[in-house]
């Protein structure tokens, strides 16, 4: 049985004045029957975990570098994450894949970095409106899935979060049997690569998820939860995705 989880990337905004929203959540759900994580701006990840003591919401980073310490000016490691108190870490994201030219073997790398941190890699794939268009999705995913995974990947360890492009931040949501599809693609492209413990993985829904469609999203087959940009940053907005997951 694969326990439910919501994400929230919040992406580059956040400051100390925007921690009430985490109190918000921790009240609002003292006890949750789904697993939270939120990835605050690296700035925030120990102040967070100092906010949220006592309560199950995880704390994870957005990126982290392949190495565990070096000449890297600007970059975090995962040991530096963990040691800042994160549990997980967001991998290629399609914002880094875009805006830092993040190849499928960069975010293996990052992967394994993670792994050996201890912390749970949120991986992400996903394909662009173009890729769509073309009918290419299925093999974008797949072929993003065999090369940003390390072998070092579990159930326990790995979260995929299947993210279209073109569905982030644009209000643009695929409709529920193209989610259904491609949840199903990756849930068989685990079995085969990873036997058993491939169903023991869990897939999350990136991409414009809202309070208004969250329930409707976390009906579909092998929807594990979901990974939520802007509306994870206020509580009125992501309480209601909590709630949305956990009677689902
Ligand atoms: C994301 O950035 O991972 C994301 C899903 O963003 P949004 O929910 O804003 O589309």
């Amino acid at each position: 049985m694969r326990r439910k989880l919501v994400a929230g990337n919040w992406k580059m905004n956040g400051t100390r004045a925007d921690l009430a929203e985490v109190q918000a959540l921790t009240t609002a759900f003292p006890a949750p029957t789904v697993d939270l994580l939120i990835c605050p701006p690296a700035t925030l990840i120990a102040q967070m975990v100092t906010a949220t003591q006592g309560h199950t919401l995880a704390v994870g980073g957005q990126d982290c570098h392949a190495n565990p310490k070096g000449a890297h000016t600007g970059d975090i490691s995962a040991p530096e994450l963990a040691d800042a108190g994160a549990s997980h870490v967001i991998l290629g994201h399609s914002e880094r894949r875009t805006d830092h030219a993040e190849t499928d073997a960069q975010v293996r790398a990052k992967a394994q970095a993670a792994h050996s941190a201890g912390l749970i890699a949120l991986v992400c794939i996903g394909e662009t409106l173009e890729q769509r268009e073309a009918g290419q999705t299925l093999a974008v995913v797949g072929t993003q899935l065999a090369g940003s995974l390390p072998d070092t990947a579990t159930g326990a360890n790995t979260v995929i979060a299947y993210e279209p492009v073109w569905a982030i931040g644009t209000g643009l949501v695929p409709t529920l049997p193209q989610i259904a599809e491609v949840h199903a693609f990756i849930r068989a492209d685990l079995a085969i690569r990873f036997g058993a413990d491939g169903a023991t993985f869990r897939i999350l829904y990136g991409g414009s998820v809202k309070p208004s469609n969250a329930a409707e999203i976390f009906g579909v087959p092998d929807v594990d939860g979901a990974l939520v940009g802007g509306a994870s940053l206020k509580a009125a907005d992501f309480g209601p995705i909590i709630a949305a997951l956990s009677a689902a």
